[in-house]
């Protein structure tokens, strides 16, 4: 049997934080710097990446060496449950392999986890191990979601934990895409900094109030798009394509407004970013 993520482009990357500014109230963006970091495949987009937060000293078991996926990840599941780091999924927003250096955008949670724990108190010099693609290993596009094909009209719609996907995808589009932005947020803040960024495109923030749960109000706010605008998109076919991420409980209600609107279902890409719930 072929050994778990086989296949990945990814490698475990050493980094330390080279700098950390303040975005917005709820987003800290990070800059990563390492030795390595000049093989770091910049393909933009939504690309995934993971994270290590460290729940105590920096961890030998991963020793210097770009390890490849399979292997960080065997080394990982053999450290006791209290040094093991939590993984945690993340964006890169910008890559810089000719300065070594990856920024990640951090929103930190209302109820902190570890990853937004970490980055609300990161300070440089400050080490992480980060696991994303290798442009050694391949070309291929590994943890890259959006596939548009043709399509050149579009739906972004996401909250904070999506902003640094939708950043990445909008300004990667050809001038003749004409994109439609839903976004969600707690704080106008948060998202005033990407609404600068995809200036262009017709773009709705829709706030989420405090007795709201995660990705409430952008399920709202793409019912009410779909109400008037979803008929129209389905008869586009493959001149029309969703991307979709928020809470993952939100996610099949907002893939099932697509698709009841009749937009076929290969043209939607929905997908759970965090969990609005305790972890146990
Ligand atoms: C492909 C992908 C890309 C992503 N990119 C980004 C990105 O670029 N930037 C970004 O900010 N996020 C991104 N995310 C989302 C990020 O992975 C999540 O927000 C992640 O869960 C944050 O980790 P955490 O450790 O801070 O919080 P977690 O521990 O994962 O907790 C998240 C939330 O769960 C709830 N929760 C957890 N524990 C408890 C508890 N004990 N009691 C009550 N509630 C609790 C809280 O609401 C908390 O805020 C991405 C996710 C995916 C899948």
């Amino acid at each position: 049997m072929p050994a778990p993520f086989h296949a990945s482009a990814n490698a475990l990357f050493h980094t330390e934080v080279r700098q950390v500014s303040r975005l917005s109230p709820g987003f800290v963006r990070i800059t990563l710097a390492g030795a390595q970091l000049n093989r770091f495949a910049a393909h933009g987009l939504d690309q995934r990446i993971k994270i290590l937060v460290p729940s105590g000293p920096y961890p030998a078991v991963f020793g210097d060496e770009l390890l490849h996926e399979s292997e960080w990840r065997r080394h990982w599941r053999d450290l006791s449950a209290s040094d093991r780091p939590a993984l945690r999924s993340y964006t890169t927003s910008a890559v810089r392999p000719d300065q070594r250096e990856v920024d990640v955008d951090f929103y930190v949670h209302a109820r902190p986890g570890p990853a937004s724990s970490w980055a609300e108190a990161a300070s440089v010099g400050q080490r992480l191990l980060i696991s994303g693609p290798s442009s050694r290993l391949s070309e291929n596009r590994h943890g890259i979601q959006w596939s548009p094909g043709t399509a050149t009209r579009v739906l972004l719609a996401g909250d904070e934990t999506a902003f640094p996907a939708i950043r990445g995808i909008v300004s990667a589009m050809r001038p003749m895409i004409r994109a439609t932005i839903i976004l969600e947020t707690g704080d106008p803040l948060d998202a005033a900094w990407l609404a600068r960024e995809v200036r262009g495109h017709t773009v709705t923030v829709h706030r989420r109030g405090a007795a709201d749960g995660g990705g409430s109000a952008l399920r709202r706010a793409v019912a009410a798009w779909t109400r008037g605008a979803g008929s129209g998109a389905a008869v586009l076919g493959e001149d029309f394509y969703a991307w979709l991420a928020t809470e993952s409980r939100q996610v099949s209600a907002l893939r099932g407004l697509l698709l009841g609107a009749g937009i076929a279902p290969a043209q939607v890409h929905a997908q759970g970013y965090w969990n609005d719930r305790p972890r146990t």
